[in-house]
């Protein structure tokens, strides 16, 4: 039987029984997970343009340009902060608002 103490919940349980990771326990592990999706789809606010333009881009049958997470190849900057969710939601985004660069060629 071997003890581990989770450095989140300061539970000890057997680890044994139950899975630790990173000093986590199996169910802080779980939780951290559902809280990270939950972050991706409901809070972020980067996130969620990133989605919109995904929406539309399946919507009217075009290529996605942006890059999953919303970061320029060419300056490194996060387009969606320059870019409205009405925008990411109703246009076609085919380049960057820093550095002008364009994504599709
Ligand atoms: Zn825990
Ligand atoms: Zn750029």
């Amino acid at each position: 039987m071997s003890m581990e103490r989770c450095s989140q919940c300061d539970e000890t349980k057997d680890s044994d029984f139950f899975e630790f990771e990173d000093g986590l326990c199996e169910s802080c592990i779980v939780l951290n997970k559902l809280g990270n999706e939950w972050n991706k789809l409901n809070q972020n606010p980067i996130q969620s343009k990133i989605n919109a333009q995904e929406n539309f881009c399946k919507k009217n049958k075009v290529p996605n340009f942006t890059s999953s997470d919303g970061i320029c190849f060419s300056c490194k900057k996060q387009i969606f902060n320059s870019i409205t969710e009405e925008k990411a939601e109703t246009e076609h985004i085919t380049g960057c608002p820093f550095c002008c660069r364009s994504f599709c060629d």
